[in-house]
């Protein structure tokens, strides 16, 4: 038998390769990972984590506003953005902590450099350039932003990446892009002072997600001062001395401190060396993997973004840990990509898992719909105009909850419940079953009887 310098080696310590990279380690494996930036890959150092600190911060903005309905009175708050950067970045340094230490405790082999692929069992490291032989590879390398990169004035433009560690905060800010991440960002600023304008190629924010949902957000930014221009795209952006100034396809001058393109993200494969060692890529560059996470090389495995399945952390968590199981463990499994629960933390904010009431119509033909939309308790006091909305699609004929979807305060805790009974086939039935939990937002969702009737459409 062939004998190989690793087991495993793994390309990209973020959630999917570390993962990987400690299960097959816990089966015996001998397993190294590369890392050319920093562990913890893009959700931990760049992306969710980060991200939820920042829509935190942004969010006492309105705690503030709302406590003088409950009787207190604070003097003028005042936000010190390099104070919650300086904090946000002693958060991330110990979690990168922590992933290292739990590297270390399996025995995992750390490489702090870029590595690629020059053979179906041989990794090139570019720094030290040796080369390494394993029997198995892991690409787990993510994805990175995309931005125009013709559009002149590119390179003025920042990205998620840069925009967790601007100096300063930006008093203007111009978005470019309506996916979840473009949308989480315009509240983040928004909430903490800055003056937001989104600008999207699309006719409205969130493609993909329940159109209730997709309206409801778009009216709270709105209404929240976030300025949204919907069907146009840049066409240039200059640096002048008042600032950047982005130019819409109608000839509009937007001016800003800062503008971030949030304009989708693409697998990491170039320069990876996989076509040359022969690993199929689908036209966005995305590595083609089977079930089992296995690409056209059978020595050359890969999880998480750099797949373009569903781009989200548990995902890649759950690709990598079936992978390591099934390759390294002989329990065999794979991932079920059924219901998989979201959010988008704008403000307020978006949960949901199932099907849209789009995709179940086409999906089960007759469905039916219980929509509720009220005011939360903490609301009214507040003085708060703002609507919560809740809403279950059920599959008429078995009367299972297909989809459930929240807008409001709390929604990602209440829809990741929710997902559970989605998950078992609770019917609609087995909602109504369950026992409110009051007084709560979340008991809404059983305790809503009345089937919602489209214009023309007659009651099941
Ligand atoms: P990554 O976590 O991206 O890890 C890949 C790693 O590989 C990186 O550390 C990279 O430096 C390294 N690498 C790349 N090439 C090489 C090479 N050649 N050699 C060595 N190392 C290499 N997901 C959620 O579930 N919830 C959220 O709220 C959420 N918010 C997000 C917010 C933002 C702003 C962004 C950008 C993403 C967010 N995501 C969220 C998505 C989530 O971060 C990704 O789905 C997840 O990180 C994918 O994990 P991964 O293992 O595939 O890759």
């Amino acid at each position: 038998m062939q004998e190989f310098d690793y087991d495993l080696f793994v390309i990209g310590a973020g959630s999917g390769g570390v993962r990987a990279a400690r299960i097959a380690a816990s089966h015996g494996a001998r397993v190294a990972i590369a890392e050319e930036y920093r562990v913890g890959g893009t959700c931990v150092i760049r992306g969710c984590v980060p991200k939820k600190i920042l829509v935190y911060a942004s969010r006492f903005a309105d705690d503030f506003e709302d406590a003088a309905g409950f009787g207190w009175s604070l003097e003028r708050p005042k936000f010190d953005w390099p104070t919650l950067i300086a904090a946000k970045d002693n958060e991330l340094a110990r979690l990168e902590g922590a992933y290292r230490a739990t590297l270390d405790k399996f025995h995992v082999e750390l490489v702090m450099e870029r590595a690629t692929v020059s053979g179906p069992n041989e990794v090139k490291l570019a720094q030290s350039g040796r080369i390494v032989s394993a029997k198995i590879i892991l690409i787990a390398t993510g994805g990175r932003p995309n931005i125009d990169p013709k559009l002149p004035g590119i390179e003025h433009v920042i990205t998620s990446n840069e925009a967790f560690h601007l100096k300063e905060m930006p008093r203007r800010v111009v978005i470019a892009g309506g996916g979840y991440i473009a949308v989480e960002f315009a509240s983040i600023f928004n909430g903490l002072g800055a003056d937001v304008t989104l600008i999207y190629r699309g006719g409205k924010i969130l493609r993909g997600f329940d159109e209730d949902l997709r309206d409801a957000l778009t009216a709270a930014m709105t209404k929240r001062g976030i300025r949204i221009v919907a069907s146009q795209v840049f066409t240039k952006i200059e640096k002048t001395g008042g600032g950047l100034v982005g130019y819409s396809t109608t000839g509009e001058a937007l001016t800003a401190d800062a503008i971030m393109f949030a304009i989708g993200r693409s697998p990491n494969t170039a320069g990876l060396g996989l076509e040359a060692a022969g690993v199929k890529l689908d036209g966005e560059g995305a590595v083609v993997v089977d079930g089992a996470s296995q690409s056209s090389v059978p020595s050359i495995y890969a999880v998480g973004d750099v797949t373009n399945r569903v781009n989200l952390t548990p995902v890649a968590i759950r690709e990598g840990h079936a992978f390591a199981d099934t390759v390294f463990g002989n329990k065999h499994w794979s991932v079920d990509y059924s219901t998989i629960p979201t959010a988008v933390f704008a403000t307020p904010e978006i949960g949901t898992v199932g099907f849209t009431e789009h995709e179940a119509r086409a999906q089960f033909g007759e469905v039916d719909i219980y929509k509720g939309s009220f005011r939360p308790m903490k609301a009214i006091l507040a003085g708060r105009d703002e609507r919560m909305l809740m809403k279950l699609i059920v599959e008429r004929k078995s009367d299972r909850v297909v989809g459930v979807h929240v807008f409001g305060p709390d929604a990602a805790e209440i829809v990741q419940m929710a997902a559970i009974a989605l998950r078992m086939g609770a019917t609609k039935a087995d909602f109504d079953q369950t026992m409110a939990l009051h007084p709560s937002a979340g008991e809404e969702l059983v305790t809503l009887r009345e089937k919602w009737v489209a214009p023309g459409e007659a009651a099941g």
